[in-house]
């Protein structure tokens, strides 16, 4: 049950990322910020992906899917890196 969660919350986090709802810090890999995009733009694209069956067996219903963007989104709203702010 967890590691499905997890998996989840990867698949999300990849479509939030190529939808350019979120990024990756250029110089901290381990950073996902906020691209300041609508969230729609990742639903749009989780949704073509679900119906043509890339994403497999992780997620059972669409539901699934866009509750896991809308997390993963929420989870990740600042738009500066922290670590970036230090140096
Ligand atoms: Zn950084």
């Amino acid at each position: 049950m967890k590691e499905q969660q997890n998996q989840q919350s990867d698949v999300a986090m990849n479509i939030a990322i190529d939808a350019g709802v979120l990024t990756r810090c250029k110089q901290h890999e381990e950073v996902v910020l906020n691209a300041g995009r609508d969230t729609q733009e990742a639903f749009l694209l989780g949704n073509e992906r679900f119906s043509k069956g890339e994403l497999g067996n992780v997620f059972t219903f669409r539901r699934e899917m866009t509750d896991a963007i809308k997390d993963i989104v929420a989870a990740h709203q600042a738009d500066t890196c922290p670590n970036c702010a230090k140096q």
